[in-house]
């Protein structure tokens, strides 16, 4: 690996050269484009991102769950230099190359169920989520969309109107698409007569209230995250997607699984819904698929997926050649170093650890998530209410001590860990020591 796996702090963070290209971003760059950490990158690898001062950070975002084979991984940055020496663009409609096949295959092969299924390529996910609704609509012949509160879809027009969250996702850019409406997520943590009966008081309520309010004739589709992204890894109760899915299936509607953060290895399967032996109609995927280069893909059941009539789907950019190669790259690179079962073990070295400071610390209402992809919500001590303050410090103080990492949730309040699935034991655990150093700190 060309970056040494090490955590170096040279400056204080962000230091004098970032500080210097912050200034000029803010006189060039729209300002509704934030930053989370405002330390400019000069090179990543493996599990540490290195700035242009000098500082080496680790990694606990990966992108947002983006370079899970990590930076420029081998196999990826091979494939890509290839690639783009030979061609660049075609546009896949109008004359169609090898690797775009390849990939729709590796997806048919990958994604849960044996039944016949076909893919199509965009270039982000929102794109994905908006085509799975377009496919299922052609294929039923109905409009309404069911999501789910916490949910996160995307930014464009439609995947806002799915998005659950306002700030900072919707304020100020309705009027939203139609024929989306809300139901309650099975939410353990928060579900109000307690875990125990969430899976089956959710998924009642879910029936209910579709049924009283939409229709089911009216459904094309419902879409869910398997564990929930933005909105908090919210991990729904055993059962719970199952049962949706079954439901979908009775009443002919297209059960999508939105898989964009959690497919491709992050939870310890290549998919999440794997888990629990949930077959998605359609799935959608984005983010880990193609090692850092912008891909995304639906992917579904034949009958469904060929519903649309020629020319119905597609775009200039979906699939091009060189975010194709990379995806390849990546999957290789995830097949032969078996990083589902890295996952598994990332998550045996953290959560007993998230699960110790959880005892240590009342703030710490809840540890969850799955896989690589774990996560803190923090409340009030001796209560539930959300600590979004407390949620920033504890990022903050991380952050100044050379650890990347991500928040999330509706109300603000959780730390998310998202390491890319190629980082080191020895930096797994200095992170984890520079969070609970920010804790015994902070607290
Ligand atoms: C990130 C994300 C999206 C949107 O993907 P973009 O590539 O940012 O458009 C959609 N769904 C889920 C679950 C996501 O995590």
């Amino acid at each position: 690996m060309s970056v040494a796996q090490q955590r170096l702090l040279k400056t204080s963070i962000p230091g004098p050269r970032s500080v210097e290209l912050h200034a000029r971003k803010a006189r060039a760059v729209a300002s509704g484009v934030g930053t989370m950490l405002p330390i400019y990158v000069a090179r990543a690898g493996g599990g540490i991102v290195v700035d242009v001062d000098g500082n080496q950070l680790i990694d606990f975002g990966a992108g947002i769950a983006v370079v899970s084979v990590g930076n420029a991984a081998p196999r990826v940055a091979e494939a890509v230099q290839h690639q783009v020496a030979e061609f660049t663009h075609t546009c896949f409609m109008v004359t169609p190359y090898e690797g775009y096949v390849a990939v729709a295959e590796q997806l048919n092969e990958l994604t849960p169920g044996d039944h016949e299924k076909r893919s199509a390529l965009f270039n982000s996910g929102a794109e994905a989520v908006e085509n799975a609704v377009k496919i299922a609509r052609v294929h039923t012949g109905r409009q309404a969309i069911v999501a789910f509160e916490h949910a996160y879809h995307g930014r464009t027009n439609l995947t806002m109107a799915l998005t659950a969250k306002n700030m900072p996702y919707k304020q100020g850019f309705g009027p939203f698409a139609g024929e989306v409406y809300r139901v309650p997520m099975a939410y353990p943590y928060r579900w109000p007569t307690g875990p125990e009966r969430c899976a089956h008081e959710a998924f009642a309520e879910f029936v209910a209230l579709v049924h009283a309010q939409v229709g089911e004739q009216n459904i094309a589709a419902v879409i869910i995250e398997p564990i929930q992204g933005e909105g908090g890894f919210i991990v729904p109760p055993p059962g719970f997607l199952a049962r949706v899915a079954s439901w979908c299936a009775e009443h002919g509607i297209v059960f999508v699984a939105d898989e964009i953060q959690t497919g491709f290895c992050r939870t310890g399967d290549w998919f999440a819904c794997e888990f629990e032996d949930v077959v998605p109609d359609l799935i959608t995927t984005a983010k880990g698929i193609a090692g850092g280069l912008p891909l995304a893909a639906v992917t579904g059941r034949a009958e469904i997926m060929d519903a649309v009539h020629v020319g119905g789907l597609g775009g200039t950019y979906g699939g091009n050649p060189v975010a194709c190669a990379a995806a390849l790259g990546a999957i290789e690179t995830m097949r032969a170093e078996d990083l589902g079962g890295v996952a598994r073990r990332i998550e045996a070295v953290m959560r007993p650890r998230l699960v110790a400071l959880g005892e240590k610390y009342d703030v710490v209402g809840d540890v969850r998530g799955r896989g690589a992809m774990l996560a803190v919500e923090l409340v009030v001590a001796g209560t539930k209410d959300p600590d979004p303050a407390l949620t920033a410090a504890l990022a903050a103080a991380c952050h100044q001590q050379g650890l990347i990492t991500l928040t999330a949730g509706t109300f603000g309040n959780v730390l998310r860990f998202l390491p890319p699935l190629v980082i080191g034991d020895d930096l797994l655990n200095e992170g984890l020591d520079i969070l609970e150093a920010a804790f015994a700190a902070s607290v």
